[in-house]
Order: structure tokens, then sequence, then C-alpha cells
């Protein structure tokens, strides 16, 4: 459908190719082959079996899986496996197939946990969960805990391992797996089943390929294809499926409610904020630092300071963030300490690290562009080093740092966008929240987008303000009522 769709088909042949979304860290229905970097899995085998048995070809795009709802509603997809239960709400927006799988969800905690027993027992508890899934609707109505929602279900269990969530609440047969199969240690299921599910192919609404797509399944099922891949991937028979699935939720598609979104684009904004402002003052300080470390006469001090720079400007935020949040803690606690820090902290410090990098080359920029006859001349007037730092160089300096630094912060306000990924309910998640639940990705990006615009306009409205400010024949202008030269009174 994608490619070149668009152009007119010379051929009146219907194409031959699905193009089928799923999100690829949903083992074992759908993930990499560590091998070969290839999708495998239940989904995978199944949803070939099916273009197989309706004589088409099917190419996988991988989505994020709050992306996939959008990706049908906008028709980019043919059709969606992932793993996806099928519900009353989602069905409002986009077709399904015939129920493909029979789950639902469970509750992970740590081994050693004794006192989550049972969903009540979650009230006032901290739960991780995946964006958009029915563990997450689930969590959204426990008493009082705090849900934090991450992209992909491995990474809500990562959390729980590192100490940060007491439960996750996810699908039974994908946190099994985990435990058995990706030996995922130090966790386990808690009591029974929380709900019944059943796993759908998504389709666009009125796709014409659902037909084709029922009949495939239903054939699989009859000839004992569909059982064989059940048995490769779950070493046991499966269960009985309905042709239809109960409609499990009785939840209607909630609407886009404009004052509830503009709520949580504040809220979300004020997150924002407090990161940006947070991340600044501690680069500019380390950033400082840095800067001085970079133009010192120590030979070993100035290498080092090098190597975080290129370091940190040549790696991807993304990656840093998840090493700092992620990666830190698995390593001390492999190294048998027990230390897990909170979001806030983790976001901070990647973001600080990393804007401290940049923040340094423009203040050493900055620092060395002012001519050196300036050190001779405070030199001249007795000046000791760092008074001539003070009073000569540095506000010279600071005018021409002025502008980078301006772009540094508007740069900065757009990448905490990335503390998402960390479960960080900042503007952009908070956009994604209600994506998860309207399924409308356009008005409620495009707000994201605005609010966004309103933080960067204003943030470069007061670095111009302080460039002018800054500039001493803009600033005899200004002086009012009566002009007067600014002359140091000494
Ligand atoms: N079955 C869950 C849902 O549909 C989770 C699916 C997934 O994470 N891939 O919401």
């Amino acid at each position: 459908m994608l490619g070149l769709g668009f152009l007119p088909s010379l051929a009146q042949d219907a194409p031959a190719v699905w193009e089928v979304g799923t999100e690829p860290a949903f083992p074992p229905f759908e993930m990499k082959d560590e091998a070969t970097g290839d999708l495998i899995g239940f989904d995978i085998d199944l949803m070939k079996a099916i273009g197989a048995a309706a004589g088409r070809e099917v190419k996988f795009i991988s989505l994020p899986f709050d992306g996939l709802i959008p990706a049908l509603q906008s028709k980019t997809l043919d059709a969606a496996i992932s793993g996806m239960t099928i519900t009353a709400e989602r069905a409002q927006t986009i077709d399904f197939s015939r129920p493909y799988f029979k789950a639902g969800l469970a509750i992970a905690v740590k081994e050693d946990d004794e006192a989550i027993k049972s969903f009540e027992d979650l009230a006032g508890k901290r739960i991780a969960v995946q964006i958009g899934t029915t563990g997450a609707d689930q969590a959204a109505q426990v008493e009082g805990a705090t849900v934090s929602t991450f992209d992909a279900a491995p990474l809500a269990l990562q959390e729980l391992l590192n100490g940060r969530v007491d439960a996750v609440v996810n699908d039974l047969p994908v946190t099994l797996f985990a435990i058995t199969e990706a030996n995922l240690q130090g966790i386990k299921i808690i009591g029974e089943l929380l709900t019944e599910e059943y796993y759908g192919i998504a389709l666009p609404q009125g796709s014409e390929d659902a037909a084709a797509i029922n009949t495939a399944l239903g054939q699989l099922i009859q000839d004992g294809t569909y059982a064989d891949i059940y048995r490769q991937w779950f070493q046991a028979d499966p269960p009985e499926l309905p042709e239809v699935a109960p409609a499990l939720s009785s939840g209607t598609a909630t609407g886009l409610n404009w004052a509830q979104l503009f709520r949580n684009l504040l809220r979300g904004a004020w997150v924002t904020i407090i990161l940006t402002v947070l991340s600044f003052f501690f680069g500019l300080i380390g950033g400082a630092l840095v800067a001085f470390a970079l133009i010192s006469p120590v030979k070993p001090l100035r290498l080092l300071c090098r190597i975080y720079v290129d370091f940190f400007r040549g790696t991807p935020m993304l990656v840093q963030l998840f090493m700092i949040y992620f990666g830190l803690p698995a390593l001390f606690q492999g190294l048998g300490f027990d230390i897990s820090f909170n979001r806030l902290f983790a976001a901070v410090l990647a973001l600080s690290l990393n804007v401290a990098a940049y923040l340094a080359e423009i203040l050493r920029g900055g620092i060395q562009s002012i001519d050196r006859g300036q050190w001779e001349a405070g030199e001249s007037l007795a000046m000791n080093p760092i008074e001539t730092m003070r009073y000569v160089i540095f506000p010279q300096a600071f005018r021409r740092i002025l502008p980078p630094l301006g772009n540094e912060f508007i740069t900065l306000i757009k990448d905490t966008s990335l503390a998402a990924v960390i479960g960080f309910e900042e503007l952009f998640r908070q956009g994604q929240l209600t994506v998860a639940t309207t399924y409308r990705a356009f008005e409620v990006y495009l707000a994201v987008a605005v609010v966004y615009l309103v933080m960067t306009s204003l943030a470069s409205i007061v670095f111009k303000r302080m460039e002018a400010y800054m500039d001493p024949i803009n600033r005899t202008k200004t002086v009012k009522p009566e002009p007067i030269t600014p002359v140091a009174s000494t």
C-alpha cells in the first residue's frame, strides 16, 4: 500500500503485498532474532501463514505499540499484528479479525515481595506498564497508585527489576516468557489472571482485507497449522477460540476532551520547564568547569575533558539516557550495590551531562575568541588573571556566548521530550498518553507542538532581551530620561 501505491496501477491485479505493523519488543509474539536480526515470534509466523494462505506477501513494519492504531486510522498500514487485545473501545476506531490468541493480564512483583498478593493490594503502590495497553488501562483503575508508562513491556519489567516500582501489569504470556525463557530473575507472577483477553489482527475500519484474513485464519485453525505454530512457541496445545471476541471492555472510546487535554498539557509543560531549568543550571556549572579545564595548562585534565565532551556530543542523548537510567542501576546491582536513583535525578543527570558538553565548548570558544591583547591590557593595569577574567574577558566573552547559549537552551527544551522514554510525564508523554486513549493523534500532537513552540518562543524572546541589554550601544539608548554615558565610577 505504501511504496508506489499512489501511482495508477498498471496491472489490474490486487496488490500482492500486505504491509503489517508490529511492535517488535513483545516476546514471544514479536521480537528480533538476536543472531540474524530478523523478526520472529508467534504473531510473525501466524501472519506469514495467513499471507501464504491468502496468496499475499507480508511485509512487516516496526512501529511503537501506541503508534499502531493511529497508523491504521490513517491507512498507512494494511494491518497490524502485535498481541493486540480486542476491546470495545478500540473497535470503535479500527476493525479486528476474529480472535487468534487467548491471553490475559497478570501482575508481576519482585520475588521477595510478600505484600502484594492480589489486585487490591496494588492500591497506593508504584506500577510500571507499557503505554497504550490494556495493562495501562487496568493500572489506571488502581486507587492511589503511581503509574509509570514505558514504550515497551521489557522496559517496564526492567523497572521492576531495578526496584523503582513495586509491580508490573502486563500480558501474562509475555511476562511468563521473560521469566522462563529470557531468564529474567528475581521476578514472580502473583495470583490469578486479572482479565481474560483475546488478541486480534487489527485492520483499518472498513478494510477490504478483513474477509481474506478471517478466511485464511479459519482455514489455519481447521487444518492444524495454527496448532503447530502454537505448539512451537508455547509447548502446549492451543485452547479453543471463539469466532467473535466477547466484548471485554465495556468502555466506549473516550473522545477528545479539550479541557482535559489542555490541563494535561499544562501539567506536562510544567514538568518540561522544571527539567529544562534544572538541567540547564547544572549543565552551566558543569560546562563552565569543563571549559576552564579545557583551556587549563594541565594536559591530562585537558585530555580528560576533551574525551568527556566528545563522548557526550558524539553519542545520541537517547542512548545516554538509557545508559544512565536502565544501565547504571543494573551495573551497580551486578556489582553488589543496591542502588537505584529516581527518575528526576536520572533525567536531570543525563540532560545536564549532555548539555554541559555543549556549553563547555561554547564557553571555551567564547573565552578564547577574546583577543590576547586584552589579557596584556589587564596585566598592565596590575590586575591578576582572575580579575582580568572577571572584569575584562568575561563581560566581552559573555556577549558572544549569549546567542549560542540561547540556542542551547531552546534545544534543551525540545530534548527534554526524550525523558518520555523513561516514563517521565513531561509534555510529549502527556500527549502520547492522551493519544493512547483517544486515538486522535493529529490534533493532540499539534497541540503538543504548539505548547513547545510557545515555550521556545518565550525563551528566545528572553535571550534576545538579554542580548540587547548586554549591548553597550543599545543600553545607552534605552537609558532614560537623560542620556548618561555608562562610565564606571572608578
Ligand atoms: N495485549 C495488550 C494490549 O493490547 C498489550 C499488547 C502489546 O503490548 N503489544 O493492550
